[in-house]
């Protein structure tokens, strides 16, 4: 039986479950239930559609966003980068967010998926069981189904190793070397409890069968599947991991699902990690990013480091944005990853030639994900591990803050091996091949271009020829925002003093920086115009020459759209050259204007604020007070 319910039983359907009412419903078969009188009938993206109308997006966001009402839209302060005035705008009849700040938009589903990195169906859930909307179960075959338990299984006996290579360095009879292995390596007891280090005993302390030993028969054989335990040829098993400070590998649902391992006495190799598996895959796992997460998600940065160790130490001492690969270079899949959390990765790497060698291997495959990557290399002789117990969080912080783009980075390196001969740049131009072809589209490819062509004094053409290759179709996901094109009909919350600001603004975007220092924001706060405003301001840091049309074009439908179309309208009778002598004069009388309100503003404030002395008998503080209020009506009459 399948049960398709509606916001408390608004609509309920029962159907014989052997009818797969879901894979029908997938298929959009609803002609098919209609066949068999079933009467109303939804499919996924009506249900999905249900969620959305039903969910509100202003309440959503409000609960992980401090919201204000201004005009017809809320503002707060955006998640997804740091700012200190808010430009992150909830617009709630139209169903989306946008943030004028780093463009982020799109709808309820999006916001949660960006915000908790929830992929959609767990974001249609979350939202669903709030609205009391049940969804139909997913069909699953008896394959997956048995796939899935059996992986659950796995990640069970993958937790269950961790916590008894834990109990063991906590606890175990012959912990004393890796105690003092780590106690060497400063590693906190914190940061060791944070990352859930172990440690499997060596083979002369039970370390042959330590594992093995503490398991199930049944547990053993999923142990053999993980790698954890290795079966003998003659029957029987031995623990892969003998004599070894262990780090769980957590994936992004927080389970473990592998192991590296760092050997404590002598023995080859010096690193190990876990084989890969059912439930793990080292190309596609960062170390750390799991406790991490939130730190990266906050400075919208990560730290990228080579060891182990190096992550442990980093992140005990502060610096706590930084994941490490598992013991393979860089991979896209992991740039990606990093990506759900992070807008840029800072290199840190070892300052001798593999540490170059690494970053440049990285380059290409951080312009094909677009993501912005910097590299910092470590003086020689140390690795951040080092670094950071030498010198501190500070210089380290430093080095991190110096650090250069990466693919300047990769150009330097260039000119320094090759030099800017003929040959030489010829040289370089072969060896910018990578970079040109992991570019995304060929904008991006002719921008690179042309940006390194200059670099080398070149003509891009020539550049272009050197770096030709066949065209790969290197088409990555584009984001795309999901707004709805729903205009918004209510009358526009702007008055006419208002509304004289914002066609100046529209009109003459040249004159913003006087019009923002002149408080403009201030004035406008709480209308329609404060969201043109950012609008605006966000168009002139880009440092584009702008013009109304384009202010226009980029903003969202609505009524900030429907005003800044009216402004053009009319603006087209009475046409002002921008800058003109006219237009000085008016933006004079704006600014005066300007002024004056936010007097009258202040004045106001200071009333409310005389009136609370009086009450408290604070007479030092009225006639301070009072003596503020004369001048400012003195200046405000123009005496
Ligand atoms: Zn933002």
């Amino acid at each position: 039986m399948v049960t398709v319910r509606f916001n408390s039983g608004m609509l309920l359907i029962l159907v014989d479950s052997s009818l797969s009412l879901f894979s029908m419903l997938l298929k959009g078969c609803t002609s098919l239930l209609k066949d068999t009188h079933m009467g109303f009938s939804q499919t996924r993206q009506d249900i999905t559609a249900a969620v959305k109308e039903q969910s509100d997006i202003v309440r959503i966001i409000g609960e992980h966003v401090e919201l204000k009402k201004s005009g017809v839209r809320y503002l707060g302060l955006c998640p997804f980068h740091g700012e200190k005035t808010p430009s992150f705008s909830v617009h709630g009849s139209e169903q989306f967010f946008y943030c004028f700040g780093c463009s982020e938009s799109g709808d309820v589903f999006s916001f949660l998926m960006k915000y908790h990195n929830y992929d959609f169906p767990t974001a249609l859930k979350y939202l669903a069981d709030r609205l009391n909307i049940q969804l139909p179960e997913k069909r699953v075959s008896p394959e997956e189904r048995q796939r899935e338990s059996k992986q659950r299984l796995l990640y069970e006996v993958a937790g269950k190793a961790a916590d008894i290579y834990r109990e063991f360095l906590l606890s175990g009879s012959s912990r004393e070397a890796a105690r003092a292995y780590l106690q060497r390596r400063g590693i906190s007891a914190e940061a060791q409890k944070r990352f859930h280090i172990g440690y499997a005993p060596a083979k002369e302390s039970g370390g042959w069968n330590f594992l093995g030993g503490r398991l199930t028969a049944e547990e053993s054989a999923l142990a053999v599947e993980i790698g954890l335990v290795v079966k003998k040829e003659g029957g029987g098993t031995y623990d892969r991991f003998r004599d070894r400070i262990l780090f769980p590998i957590y994936d992004m649902q927080g389970r473990v699902c592998g192991f590296g391992g760092r050997i404590v006495g002598e023995g080859q190799p010096k690193y190990m990690n876990s084989p890969e598996s059912d439930i793990y895959n080292k190309s596609k796992n960062l170390l750390g990013l799991y406790q991490q997460r939130e730190e990266i998600r906050q400075k919208r940065k990560a730290v990228v480091v080579e060891g182990n160790f190096d992550l442990l130490a980093l992140a005990d001492r502060g610096c706590s944005n930084v994941v490490a690969p598992l013991g393979t270079a860089l991979t896209s899949q992991q740039i990606r990853l990093m990506a759900r959390y992070a807008e840029e990765a800072t290199l840190l790497f070892d300052g001798d030639e593999a540490g170059v060698k690494a970053a440049m291997r990285a380059a290409p495959l951080f312009l094909a994900e677009e993501v912005s990557a910097r590299v910092a290399l470590l003086p020689s002789g140390h690795d951040p591990d080092t670094y950071v117990r030498e010198k501190g969080l500070e210089a380290l912080q430093a080095l991190l803050d110096d650090a250069s783009e990466l693919s300047e980075f990769v150009l330097e390196r260039l000119m320094e091996e090759h030099g800017l001969s003929l040959e030489g740049k010829s040289r370089i131009a072969s060896e910018l091949k990578p970079l040109a072809a992991a570019a995304s589209s060929p904008l991006q490819r002719s921008l690179i271009i042309s940006h390194f062509a200059e670099k080398l004094k070149i003509e891009p053409a020539r550049l272009e020829a050197a770096v030709s290759f066949q065209e790969t179709t290197n088409e990555p996901a584009k984001r795309h925002t999901e707004r709805q094109k729903k205009p918004d009909a209510s009358v526009l919350p702007i008055t006419p003093a208002q509304k004289r600001l914002v066609e100046f603004m529209v009109m003459q975007p040249c004159f913003f920086a006087e019009l923002e220092r002149g408080n403009l924001r201030q004035v406008l706060q709480g209308g329609v115009g404060e969201i043109i405003f950012l609008q605006v301001r966000k168009m002139v840091e880009q440092g584009s020459e702008i013009q109304p049309e384009d202010i226009f074009a980029s903003l969202p439908e609505g009524p900030e759209r429907a005003l800044v179309e009216k402004i053009l309208l009319e603006a087209s009778r009475i046409e002002k050259h921008k800058g003109s002598e006219a237009a000085q004069t008016e933006l004079q009388e704006l600014l005066q204007w300007l002024e004056m309100q936010a007097k009258r503003t202040l004045s106001t404030s200071l009333m409310v604020e005389i009136e609370q002395a009086q009450k408290e008998n604070d007479f030092a503080k009225l006639e301070n007070l009072l003596r503020q209020k004369q001048t400012l009506e003195r200046e405000m009459r123009g005496d």
